[in-house]
Order: structure tokens, then sequence, then C-alpha cells
């Protein structure tokens, strides 16, 4: 279960946009992004302020780096994600976000129940959640249509998930999931669809990418 492990605002200014990776933090002054809009490195503000022109394997690499840093997987994963992808029936680069979109911390986070996925990951490790009935403690578990999920039992009397509720009322969750906050436990209705994924990331990009 490797995960990255470097600094994480590092990424937001290596791809030259905010990531939101770190929850309530990245709406705050605090966000380093808005501190310092260049690449990190010794050379970063200088290769910021000069324009270069990118390439199509550039864009295709940024694309494919984006959504691997949103989503929070290594490389190895995501290449294996992508392989599950190209072998389902329909459109490859749909069914790698909804591979992405299924990951068992994404969904926690999407339920509202993390500020982050990273927050969502180490929730997850904890083993602060079950799955159909039973522990898990695998961020990468992949869920599908009808899977429940629900807070452990013997969580739910510590005091940080005691006032969860209250915070995840004022989060919004996709359609594609059915949320209860107040026995905070939800079930995958369906997978999503495009409209329902971050429209920022290029699928077609990563598509293209692999297909190199
Ligand atoms: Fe990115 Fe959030 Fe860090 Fe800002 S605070 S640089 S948005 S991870």
């Amino acid at each position: 279960m490797a995960k990255y492990i470097g600094p994480v605002c590092k990424l937001c200014r290596r791809e030259g946009e905010k990531l939101f990776l770190k929850g309530e933090r990245c709406f705050s002054p605090k966000c380093s992004f808005d501190k310092r809009d260049y690449a990190p490195g010794q050379h970063g503000r200088n290769m910021s302020r000069r324009k270069k022109r990118e390439s199509d394997y550039g864009r295709q690499l940024r694309a494919k780096q984006r959504a691997r840093r949103v989503y929070g997987v290594l490389e190895r994963q995501f290449s294996r994600y992508f392989k599950v992808a190209l072998g389902r029936r329909g459109l490859t680069g749909l069914n790698l976000l909804q591979i992405l979109e299924s990951r068992l911390d994404n969904v926690v986070f999407r339920m509202g129940f993390a500020s982050s996925r990273a927050e969502a990951r180490l929730m997850v490790t904890h083993g602060h959640f079950i799955v159909n009935g039973r522990r898990t403690d695998i961020p990468s578990m992949l869920l599908k249509d009808g899977d429940e999920l629900a807070v452990r039992e013997g969580s739910r009397k510590k005091p940080f998930f005691k006032t969860l509720g209250e915070v995840v009322e004022k989060r919004n969750a996709p359609a594609w999931l059915d949320r209860d906050v107040k026995t905070l436990a939800g079930k995958v209705g369906r997978l999503p669809e495009r409209s329902e994924i971050d429209g920022s990331l290029n699928e077609q990009l990563i598509v293209e990418y692999y297909s190199r």
C-alpha cells in the first residue's frame, strides 16, 4: 500500500494550479500556492515566467500526472488501473475515471466524511470504516453499485466522529452516492457519469499518453 510521502503543496506548484489536496487549508490564507505560484526547485520561478510551447507528449504527461496527484495514486497502480479500464467495455478514459472515483478513500471523501482524499485515506487505514458489514483498512479497495459503507460502531464513540455529523451536513455528496448523515453511513447507488467527475481532468490525453 505505497503512497506518496513527499511535500504535498509542491505538487500543486508543479502542476501550476491548486489541486486542493489538503482539505480546509487549501481555502485558507495558509495555502502555499497562493503565496508561491511558481514551479518548485531552484529554477522554478524563471521556468514559470518563460513562455514554453508544450509538446503533445508534455501535455499528455501533465494530464496523467495531474489525475494521479488528485487521486493520490502512484504510477504503478495508476497504469494498472489503465489496463483494467482498457479491458472494460465502453470508453477507456471514462472507465479509468470511474475506477478512480470508486476507490474507497475517494468514496469516503465524496460522501463528505473527510475534508480531503488524504484525510479519507488515513481514516480508512485506521480501520474506522466497514464495507458491506466488514471492517476494511484498504483505501484502494474498489467499490461497486450497491456496496454499503459506514463508520464502524467502535469509532462512533470517539470525539472526532461524535461531531462529524454536523460537519458532514454542510458538505454536498454527489447524486451517485446515497448518504445518511445521521448514521454516518452510505451506499454507492451507481458509478458516476462523466458530468459528475472533475471536469478539469482530461482523460483523452491520459489515454493518448498510455497509447504511445
Ligand atoms: Fe495545494 Fe492545498 Fe497546498 Fe494550496 S494548501 S498548495 S491547494 S495542497
